[in-house]
């Protein structure tokens, strides 16, 4: 069976985590959380990283620093993960669902204009499959209320919209390296912060409330409970894992594109005997190969394209279950139907794209999705 994902080991994460183990030096905020710290913050050109414990983690530490009150409401994609929505809840926000655009999962800015008003204080853009949203048309609506964009970015390592690193378009972003990511330690993520009026901030935020960071950089003689926060530092053992993974950035990178590259080559037929929809990458964004979905025509032909895939040795698997029609959101709130949302929700299938796979594998894969077709 060929899986859906497998973490690819870049080969030094042992030998990292030997030298952190060595150090005696276990807890987090040490010298690998700095080093992985450095490299996501090279990597995106600007802005403060700080390592967390997921990008749930980080989304729910952007949702403190946006100060949120009772009434305020929150913009987030149907069609995404639940943490987008969750950590803006966990705050007593009201979520508002926008719809997908067309031609590709991510955030529609016209379903955006529907929905904002003089409550709307953050707007949440997810970058699906590391395809960047349209940052402009989303910054311009923002503007008009004083919203705050805060990019989840989970998905979104090196790539870029404008030639700009995505993860330093909003106030806040959020990246996962998660197993299922481009760069993985097992559970982790990173806070990004590019106002830097609000980086002291979000250390506190990450630091249990504390000005603890301020404290060990000597700024402060003692450090106190100063704002509210949680505990969201990895330890030394995740962010060793996690700056051998990004010291190979590149590499990574240029393995799962040639999967990604290879896919679209193999099956570009079926789009244009109109079989599926590939994905469309609008001229402002750059492909991460994040991940290789095609969107069939109605769900019942998506159920049997997995189910084939499935008889052939492919593992290939559905994606989210759009959040406005959630038994939790919808047993508490009146939903409006989201057509793209509900689209993808039924027709999107994303097929095996990992670092290290064959290009055999890759063929069998598009051979076994070409003969379902025909
Ligand atoms: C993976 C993912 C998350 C959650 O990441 P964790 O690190 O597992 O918390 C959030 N949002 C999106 C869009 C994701 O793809």
């Amino acid at each position: 069976m060929i899986p859906f994902n497998k973490p690819y080991l870049v080969g030094t994460e042992n030998l990292y985590i030997g030298e952190a183990l060595a150090s005696r030096k276990l807890s987090g905020d040490g010298s690998f959380t700095k080093r992985a710290q450095a490299l996501i913050e090279a990597q995106l050109g600007s802005g403060k990283s700080l390592l967390t414990t997921s990008c749930t983690d980080a989304l729910e530490a952007a949702a403190l620093l946006c100060d949120l009150k009772p009434g305020d409401e929150v913009i987030v994609p149907s069609y995404t993960f639940v943490s987008t929505a969750n950590a803006f809840a966990l705050r007593g926000a009201t979520i508002r669902f926008a719809d997908s655009g067309a031609d590709n999962p991510n955030i529609d800015p016209a379903s955006v204009a529907s929905l904002v008003n003089e409550r709307t204080r953050a707007i949440v853009p997810v970058h699906y499959a590391g395809v960047a949203c349209d940052m402009d048309a989303l910054q311009a609506i923002a503007d008009g209320v004083g919203a705050t964009i805060v990019e989840d970015a989970a998905q979104a390592i090196a790539s870029f919209y404008k030639g700009k690193p995505l993860g330093t378009l909003g106030t806040f972003s959020a990246f996962s390296f998660h197993e299922t990511k481009n760069i993985v330690c097992g559970e982790g993520g990173a806070l990004h912060v590019n106002d830097p009026a609000r980086a002291l901030d979000a250390e506190i935020v990450r630091e249990k409330g504390t000005n603890r960071s301020a404290f060990f950089r000597g700024e402060v003689d003692k450090y106190n409970w100063v704002g509210l926060g949680s505990s969201y530092l990895p330890s030394e053992l995740v962010a060793a894992f996690l700056t051998a993974q990004l010291e190979a950035v590149d590499a990574i990178q240029a393995r799962r594109i040639a999967v990604w590259d290879r896919y679209a080559e193999r099956l570009a037929h079926l789009a244009q005997r109109n079989d599926i929809s590939l994905p469309v990458i609008p001229d402002y964004a750059t492909n991460n190969a994040h991940m290789f979905y095609l969107v069939c025509d109605v769900l019942e032909t998506r159920t049997r394209l997995i189910e084939h895939l499935k008889a052939s040795g492919v593992m290939a698997v559905f994606h989210y279950q759009a959040l406005h029609a959630s038994p939790y959101f919808a047993a508490n709130n009146a939903t409006q139907p989201l057509a793209q949302a509900t689209r993808y929700t039924d027709c999107l299938v994303r097929l095996p794209l990992y670092a290290d796979m064959d290009m055999d594998d890759a063929d069998r894969v598009a051979d076994a999705v070409c003969a379902f077709f025909g």
